[in-house]
């Protein structure tokens, strides 16, 4: 009888991001962990196996394919109002209790997850980005599940959407390796990391290292991509003040300019103690966000309940910039030179060529595509 790993494996090809050791042994660098894969073996994720001495990785499927407002990545300053064509696989080398998209993330690691086989869809990188097309994207996704773990399928999309014209995106839990950010830099322009804790026993509980991801923050700024970094706030997990201060001077440390996202957790999957996260709370880290030097900070997921903290202001003359409520643009004010048309002064991101694309008090909702 096959089992899920079996019908999963049918959509795999041999890997680019890993290095054969001896005996047939493989090491995968796609993330930070870095496994060592015997021949027969999995790596932690589980969709990435050793077979005959090669890597085989995911390749050739989507578990969602869905048209998203940018705002919901989150990104506020790349490409307002645009559309996002995103998609998922399955699997994940995390294994956070809290995850909102646990079904496809846990994929062969939590039997709870194994319905997610059903989502599975055969598709091309020229049907993804034929589908960008359709729902009229400017930029193109990797999300829902870790994209780091299929980031071979995220370049072969990726590939055709820049000669389409789109910009790349990566939306993810920023356990990267120096070799994966290489691979990926030609096509992506914006990374989104999850900064979850700035304590070592928090990621380790989650399955990762602070360090590893402190580390990709700091690369994949160097390297030049647009960087946003986003914290959910879980009561009692990472929300103390002490933290919050933490996770700001760090983000300051890289660039004072790398947008900040303090978003509310609402329980799911395996957390279902901790209370939801209050507005308050969010308001008190978007403030702590600003004291620590950062010149952009957002608080999501409570729309119209966050004070100023949904709009862009301008960090110099303190200007309203683009004012919006949830997915919702209410005003768009950045010149097409990307600066402050009060003040003249440059505002960091990606910003729209053309000033009066964004489509202002314009309802924006996910539309799924397959
Ligand atoms: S992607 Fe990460 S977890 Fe998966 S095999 Fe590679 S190193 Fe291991």
């Amino acid at each position: 009888m096959k089992t899920l790993a079996d019908e999963l494996d049918v959509f795999t090809i041999r890997g680019d991001l890993f290095e054969k050791l001896d005996s047939g042994v493989v090491r995968c660098v796609a993330c930070a962990h870095r496994c060592k894969i015997n021949p027969g073996r999995r790596g932690v994720c589980q969709v990435r196996f050793n077979a005959g001495g090669e890597l085989r990785v995911p390749w050739g499927y989507v578990a969602a394919l869905q048209a998203d407002p940018i705002e919901k990545k989150p990104f506020s300053h790349f490409l307002p109002g645009a559309t996002a064509l995103t998609f998922g696989m399955l699997g994940c080398d995390f294994h956070c209790g809290y995850c909102q998209n646990w079904l496809t993330s846990q994929v062969l690691r939590d039997p709870a997850s194994n319905v997610a086989l059903n989502l599975v869809r055969q598709i091309s990188p020229q049907e993804v980005v034929k589908a960008a097309r359709r729902v009229q994207a400017e930029v193109v996704v990797s999300s829902y599940n870790e994209p780091l773990i299929t980031s071979e399928w995220a370049v072969a999309v990726f590939k055709e959407a820049k000669t389409a014209g789109l910009k790349c995106a990566f939306v993810s839990n920023g356990n990267a390796t120096p070799e994966a950010l290489q691979y990926l830099r030609p096509y992506l322009t914006a990374y989104k990391v999850d900064l979850k804790s700035m304590q070592a026993k928090n990621y380790r509980s989650l399955g990762g290292v602070l360090q590893n991801v402190l580390g990709t923050i700091q690369t994949a700024h160097q390297l030049g991509l647009w960087v946003e970094v986003v914290t959910l706030l879980v009561p009692g997990f990472n929300d103390s003040l002490e933290e919050l201060f933490e996770l700001a001077r760090f983000i300051t440390s890289v660039s004072p300019e790398i947008p900040w996202h303090v978003t509310a957790f609402h329980k799911d999957y395996k957390m279902t103690a901790p209370g939801n996260t209050p507005p308050e709370t969010l308001v008190r880290a978007a403030d702590i966000g600003r004291e620590a030097g950062l010149h952009y900070v957002y608080a999501g997921n409570l729309p119209g309940r966050v004070e100023e903290y949904e709009d862009t202001r301008c960090p110099h003359c303190n200007k309203v910039l683009v004012r919006r409520r949830g997915y919702v643009l209410r005003e768009y004010r950045i010149t097409a030179n990307g600066a402050c048309p009060s003040c003249g002064s440059l505002i960091a991101g990606i910003w729209p060529e053309n000033p009066n694309s964004p489509k202002i008090n314009t309802d924006r909702f996910p539309l799924r595509v397959i």
